[in-house]
This record gives C-alpha cells, structure tokens and sequence, in this order.
C-alpha cells in the first residue's frame, strides 16, 4: 500500500512533542486511546503528475461515464462497454508499459471522461479508497500513472497490561488486528511471547492511523513501542528516510531491532523435535543425533527463508527429500527439508527474509508432515532455538543524529503516556 509522505523526520518529532504536552486521554470503555493531530501531510505525487484536485476539477460541460469490469473482460472489452473508441484503446494499451490499466480484476471500477466533442480525455481506475490509476493525454500521448489520495496521519496510543495472550490484552486495549500483529513482528527476535509473557507485564505503542476526508480508514505504521517483560523494558522506534519510507525499528541506543535471522522458518508452530545430540530414530531404528529442528504443521504451510541469501540448492537429496539450501554470507548456511513442493524460487537466485521458499511436507525419510530445518555455521550444525543471531544491519550513518533526537521525543511520549493513565485512574 502506498503510505502518503510525511512532514521530515525531525518536524513529526518536534510536533509530536509539543502536542504530547497537551494531550488528553479519551476514556472510551476500557481503552486508553488518545489521538494526536499532526498537521495535514503533502501530497505524495511528483511536481508534474497531476494532483486530486486537478483529476476531480474535470468541468461540468463534460460527461463521464462508469463501467464496472466483469468477468473475461480485457481492457478493450470493458472501455468498449463506456463508449471508447478502438483508437483510442489501442493509444492507451501501447502506453500502459506498466500495466497499470491492463491489470485489473472483474468488479474494478472504471470512470472514462469525454470532452464536449465527446472525446475520451480521462480513464480512471480506482484501486483502493486511497489510489487510482489515471490516464490522461498530454500533448497528444497518453501518460497512465497512480495518484495517491492525501491521506491524513494521526497519532493514537495505547497501553495495557498482559493479562492472558499478546492479542487478547492488545485488543482490550483498543488495538486492531494489524497493529497487535506487527507488535509481534517487531519483537520477534527478542520476546518468545508464546512461552515468555507473564500477566504483569505491560505494553505502550504510538501508531499512525489513516484518515481520509475526516475518516479513519485504517491503522498505519507502530511509531513507538515499549513492552515490559522478565524484568527487561524493550523499547522500539520507527526510523523513516526522507520520503517517510520505514527504514526499520531499532531500540533507545540505535540497534536494530531485526536480526540477520528469524527464529523460526514457520508462522504459528508447534515444535516437535528439538536439536539433540543423540535420538531414537523411527525409521533407522537406532540412536542418532537430531542435528535440526522439527516444526509440525499441515502439508502446505508456508516455510519461509530465515534470512537474506542465496538458493545453493533446490532439489531432491536422499532423506531430506524436497529440500533447499540457503547461504547467507560466507558462514551460514540453513536446511529446510521434507518439503511438499517449492515456493517460487530458483537454483542460484536470492531470496529475502520471511519470503516463501516452499511448503511442509513429508517426503524422503519423514513419518509425518513436518519441517525439517538446520542451521549451520562454517559448516558445524547448532541449535537454531538458542544461537545468538548477528543483527541485520547498524542503522544508516547518515541517520544517526537525527535518530538519537527522535527517539528522545517518543521516549518521552512512552513515559508521558504513563502520567496520562495514572491521571485518568485517579479520576475514576
Ligand atoms: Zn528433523
């Protein structure tokens, strides 16, 4: 989804703080939400690309039609249907390099604009609430591009604590689905919050929300978060370049939040072997050393790449059966076999992390459908479960500065945050 662009980095900040100063906590139920207006953000379209205003400012003197794409319908099929000439649909199917037109799926909505001569001089597919393709001509050719709707971002927040799982205390905090997941995303690599979590422990997070035309349309990017756990406080923030691109999370002192690995090659699972030393194998019969980790899961889950690197192998190898080799860097290497089929990959290409390499299943020597993975360094298998894995990268040098400041700013939003609930719990 294309995120609208922010004011720069160090103004969000600036606002955020001096709004922060004055800002109430809404009781709504038991949520603690409050929403912080950040001024209206520019629109998100190069200088010469026409902006909302211009697309909608279409005189009244002209006429518009809308057709809706059905099923088997081709772009000639549905402009056809609002009245455009096969000229002019063969001009725009050579300047759609893009597919922008092209592309589009049955119940899409098409808005085709004529002048008075009754001319085509606009198509437009709408996307998304927030993104429409627009073609329009321009001495003489059709230019097709996307324009973003300005979509206005304010700040809410929320803090809880853990009574039972992750979800449930987030969602009676007034978090959605989205925000509570990406929670857990970013905390991936330092809170095992299927096994680590205790009732007790707490959590702040700053997120964006979307608005569109005074609307919410949707939660956005975590900007800030912090969970308390084990006795640890592990805290989060959002690093953005220029455009308002996120860059990634890193903690109060720089670091990256995210590791060159994940834990764990498959979402939700449940581990049915651990890396041992010795074991009893079923199949051979005999006591051998169980040098991966076992993920049980349905034929057909989704195994992803663990890390950033290269595929060394794909193919069929005796036991492990449908299997792939990664190599990331000189010194890693991971293993995930049994597989049912691959994801889309191909032998010496790359992959990135979390990128589907392929499906759980039980080929070669496996009882059941289960993932096999390994992780190996210089060659020499180690537990996947417990190696300490190096970060994924230091945070840009270019960014430092800026960094050290906003993270000054949302650390004192976090702590702001538990003034505001104490003040509304004396209140009750
Ligand atoms: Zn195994």
């Amino acid at each position: 989804m294309h995120l609208p662009r922010l004011l720069s980095l160090s103004a969000v900040a600036g606002v955020l703080a001096l709004l922060l100063t004055s800002f109430n906590s809404q009781a709504q139920g038991e949520q603690q939400l409050a929403l912080i207006q950040l001024p209206l953000p520019p629109l998100a379209t190069p200088s010469q690309a026409p902006t909302l205003e211009q697309v909608e400012s279409t005189p009244a003197a002209q006429t518009a039609k809308q057709v809706q794409a059905r099923k088997g319908d081709v772009l000639e099929t549905v402009l056809k249907r609002a009245g455009v000439d096969v000229n002019t649909i063969y001009a725009l199917a050579q300047a759609d390099r893009q597919k922008l037109l092209t592309r589009f799926r049955p119940g899409d909505d098409f808005a085709v604009t004529f002048d008075d001569a009754g001319r085509p001089i606009e198509i437009m597919r709408h996307l998304n609430r927030t993104t429409r393709i627009v073609a329009q001509q321009e001495r003489g050719r059709w230019q097709i591009r996307k324009v973003s709707l300005p979509v206005d971002i304010h700040i809410a927040s929320a803090t809880g604590t853990i009574s039972d799982s992750l979800y449930l205390s987030g969602k009676r905090a007034g978090l959605s689905d989205k925000i509570i997941m990406n929670l857990a995303d970013l905390y991936q690599w330092d809170i095992d919050f299927a096994r680590q979590l205790r009732p007790g422990d707490t959590f702040k997070v700053l997120y964006e929300q979307r608005y569109l035309n005074g609307e919410l349309i949707g939660d956005g990017r975590i900007i800030a978060a912090e969970i308390h756990t084990s006795g640890k406080t592990y805290r989060a923030f959002l690093l953005t370049d220029k455009q308002n691109e996120t860059i990634g999370y890193y903690d109060e002192k720089g670091r990256n939040l995210r590791k060159a690995f994940m834990r764990n090659p498959v979402d939700h699972v449940r581990i049915t072997s651990r890396f041992t030393r010795k074991r009893w194998h079923p199949i051979h019969k005999k006591w051998k050393a169980h040098r991966g980790v076992d993920y049980g899961g349905k034929t057909g889950t989704p195994v992803r790449a663990t890390g950033n690197g290269k595929v060394i192998f794909k193919g069929w190898k005796g036991g492990y059966g449908r299997v792939v080799f990664l190599q990331h860097g000189r010194k890693y290497t991971t293993v995930y076999a049994h597989l049912s089929r691959f994801g889309r990959i191909k032998q010496g290409g790359y992959v990135k992390q979390g990128q589907v390499i392929g499906y759980i299943g039980s080929t070669g020597w496996a009882t059941g459908p289960h993932l096999h993975y390994e992780f190996r360094i210089n060659g020499h298998h180690v537990d996947p479960l417990t190696v300490r894995f190096p970060d994924a990268g230091p945070m840009p040098k270019a960014y430092r500065a800026q960094f050290k400041q906003r993270a000054q700013h949302l650390l004192a939003a976090l702590k702001r945050l538990d003034a505001d609930t104490q003040l509304a719990a004396n209140f009750e």
